[in-house]
């Protein structure tokens, strides 16, 4: 088969999200063409969710091969870095405070990543609307990118950045995320400076984790005065349904969530209840592990696409990880095929690694460790 140079072949990235912009924007460093396709209708159409720590040795990497790494530190918080783990009482079990000057780990708002990434870009890289259906094509050919409206595209190389559910998986490989047994509801408060002081006293700069054996919390602090807090709990994917409640029943849902948290402390259920809007349900699904590929021309994965993991703090620093190595890898050889192979073959026994060591972690989310044998929160332990 032939394969086209990088500089000539059309490069198509699916998915806009941190891994699907990071390659993008080195590609574009290296003078290397592409095209993104995002199902968004727009950048800002849906809320981006919470903060990221960006680590150093990939996240931050990363932006630095973007560019961008001054930029991030204009908008990251490294006293976000903050941690403190407490028990269902409210008692201060460990606390974290990073030194000054201590940029290892510097929280950023999701959003403010994704605008940071976009604006890096010219105008037009990035084709709003268009949801993937498929890729369909011959494997020694170019490929015919499917859209949910309809359009097709040709391509030299897919690149699937598209996440969990990734529709150009499909491509090279038959998996598909399994639920972990653990649901993830997301609530959140606007200004908690300002109309929960006791809140923002009790989780501090960074984050908080709070558990005890059977259910968990995670509290996490963003840019504005905004805390966001994820309520961890073990149950089946349908427990909302199953248990008669709607999406939009806040009530309902609060007082189901008073039941299961009723013997936590007055300060700590207020965090679970005081919430300004409705509460979303993200229950947690990951990919078998391991999840590798016979290479396959034409098509490849990154980020979650190629290897959802428990949220445990990896996920979007891979991610970028991923996006940079493979763009360096198309600006270092001569052919499509060549990089693609490079990329892939770092990158799969990479992740394999870490997703076997995160495999059945989440559980970690619902105890509380015992923090002198770990030292760090258990949201951060490696
Ligand atoms: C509740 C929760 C909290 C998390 N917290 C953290 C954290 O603190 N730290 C951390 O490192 N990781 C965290 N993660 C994991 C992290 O969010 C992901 O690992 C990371 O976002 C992966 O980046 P990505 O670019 O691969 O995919 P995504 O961020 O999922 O981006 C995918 C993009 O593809 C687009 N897309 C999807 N399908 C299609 C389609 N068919 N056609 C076109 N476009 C499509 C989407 O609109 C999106 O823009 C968390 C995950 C969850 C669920």
């Amino acid at each position: 088969m032939h394969s086209p140079t990088p500089r000539e072949a059309r490069i198509a990235v699916i998915g806009a999200g941190p891994g699907g912009l990071t390659c993008a924007r080195v590609l574009r460093r290296h003078g290397i063409p592409v095209t993104v396709y995002d199902r968004d209708p727009d950048a800002h159409s849906r809320d981006q969710g919470g903060s990221l720590d960006l680590h150093e040795e990939d996240g931050q990497r990363a932006l630095r091969e973007a560019g961008l790494l001054a930029e991030f530190f204009a908008l990251a918080r490294p006293e976000g870095q903050e941690a403190r783990l407490l028990d269902a009482t409210g008692r201060l079990l460990d606390h974290h405070l990073p030194d000054e000057g201590d940029t290892a780990r510097p929280e950023i708002d999701r959003g403010q990543l994704r605008d940071l990434l976009l604006r890096s870009l010219d105008a037009g890289t990035v084709h709003w609307g268009r949801a993937l259906r498929s890729v369909s094509g011959p494997a020694d050919g170019p490929r015919t990118l499917e859209f949910a409206d309809g359009t097709t595209a040709g391509a030299d190389l897919v690149i699937g950045a598209d996440g969990a559910f990734s529709r150009v998986r499909a491509a090279v490989s038959p998996a598909t995320p399994r639920y972990t047994g653990i649901g993830f509801l997301e609530a959140w408060f606007d200004d908690v400076e300002t109309a929960h002081p006791e809140l923002s006293e009790l989780v501090g700069r960074g984050s908080a984790h709070v558990a005890d054996g059977e259910r968990g919390l995670f509290a996490q602090r963003g840019s504005g005065g905004r805390l966001r807090v994820y309520l961890v709990r073990r149950v089946p994917v349908d427990w909302m349904a199953a248990s008669g409640l709607r999406p939009d029943d806040t009530e309902g849902i609060r007082a189901r969530l008073l039941d299961e948290y009723g013997a936590w402390s007055p300060e700590l259920l207020r965090l679970i209840t005081d919430n300004d809007g409705p509460y979303v349900d993200r229950p947690i699904f990951a990919l078998p592990v391991p999840h590798t590929w016979e290479h396959t021309p034409g098509v490849t994965l990154l980020g979650d696409a190629a290897h959802l993991m428990p949220p445990l703090g990896v996920g979007v620093n891979l991610a970028m990880l991923d996006a940079c190595e493979l763009a360096l890898a198309l600006a270092r050889a001569t052919t499509l095929d060549e990089a693609v192979r490079d990329y892939e073959r770092t990158m799969l026994a990479r992740s394999t690694n870490l997703a076997r060591r995160l495999e059945g972690a989440t559980g970690h989310l619902l105890s509380t460790p015992d923090p002198a044998e770990h030292p760090q929160p258990a949201h951060t332990r490696r």
